[in-house]
């Protein structure tokens, strides 16, 4: 019997820590801060924006929202980001990704100042998750996975983890994540010759591939936990994620639902990074 673990108690988890922590900031006087800033009009930007905001609201993060035009040119958007990076009452920074093309993201990632960067935009705290140094801050994603395998009391250390997927905003820091909490790692890609394979012998399952309901139950091993990570929309217009949800539940011991699950934790996950700013910009 498949359990399906969902984000939202894990959510509120760190949601409820979070509210301590600013108010305890704010009887010393300090008010967590977090800009946002957005170019253009693009709804998954938008709709991840609503979700921070909210999530700000609940935990009395302030929130300043940047909103530029879809043509405002690179020297502009850079002008833009070094005002927040000198800004007091700003101590975190979230750029809405991907920035349009004409944009150099390579540019603006050496940009942003790394003790404001909560998303993990900048290579220094790149740097940071590769090294296990913790005093960086990982992508929301891949820690929102990290909050939910712990929430559930799912033995990492010794595990064999299976990632699919390799990019630099989920795949490749999640695997990180994962060997610091001394699982043992292995990333598969597009260009993995037989993935059901690599994947069927793991006891946890990573799915941030981007392809809808593509990995069905022959990709998972009996009584396994299975993390879907995807965000798609399926053959009938339906949001779903890579995992094929019904068959996956006939074998898994545990799974995340799509929605629900891995994107439901992330907006805590930030709140949680921008008050490790502030504490951290005000020497505590
Ligand atoms: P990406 O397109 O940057 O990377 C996809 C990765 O999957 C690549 O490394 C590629 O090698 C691999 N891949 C593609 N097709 C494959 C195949 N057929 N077999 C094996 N590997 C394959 O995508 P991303 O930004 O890493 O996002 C992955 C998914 O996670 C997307 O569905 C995205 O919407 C979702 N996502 C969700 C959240 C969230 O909050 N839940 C956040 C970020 C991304």
């Amino acid at each position: 019997e498949c359990t399906i673990i969902k984000g939202k108690p894990v959510a509120d988890r760190i949601t409820e820590e979070v509210i301590k922590d600013v108010e305890k900031l704010k009887v010393s006087g300090i008010e967590p801060s977090l800009a946002i800033v957005r170019v253009g009009e693009n709804p998954d930007d938008m709709s991840y924006e609503r979700g921070a905001v909210n999530r700000c609201g609940k935990t009395g993060i302030n929130v300043v929202n940047v909103v530029l035009s879809e043509d405002i040119s690179e020297q502009e958007y850079i002008k833009e980001i070094e005002n927040l990076n000198e800004r007091n009452d700003v101590n975190a920074i979230l750029c809405l990704r991907p920035l349009p093309k004409h944009i150099d993201e390579n540019k603006i990632k050496n940009i942003i100042e790394p003790s404001k960067d909560v998303d993990c935009f900048s290579s220094i705290n790149t740097a940071k998750v590769f090294e296990g140094d913790k005093t960086g801050f990982p992508p929301c994603t891949p820690s929102a996975v990290v909050e939910i395998l712990k929430y559930y009391d799912i033995n990492l250390s010794g595990a064999k983890v299976g990632v699919a997927g390799r990019s630099m905003v989920v795949g490749k820091p999640v695997s990180m994540l994962l060997m610091d909490e001394n699982a043992t790692v292995k990333i598969c890609h597009s260009r993995t010759q037989d993935m059901e394979k690599e994947l069927s012998d793991s006891d946890i399952v990573i799915a941030a591939i981007g392809k809808a309901e593509m990995i069905d139950s022959k990709y998972i091993k009996e009584d396994a936990v299975v993390i879907d990570v995807g965000i798609n929309v399926n053959s009938e217009g339906k949001l779903c994620g890579d995992i094929d949800a019904d068959s996956v539940m006939k074998k898994a011991g545990m799974l995340t639902p799509v929605p629900g699950g891995v994107g439901s934790v992330t907006t805590s996950v930030l709140a949680k990074h921008v008050v490790k700013a502030c504490r951290q910009q005000n020497g505590l």
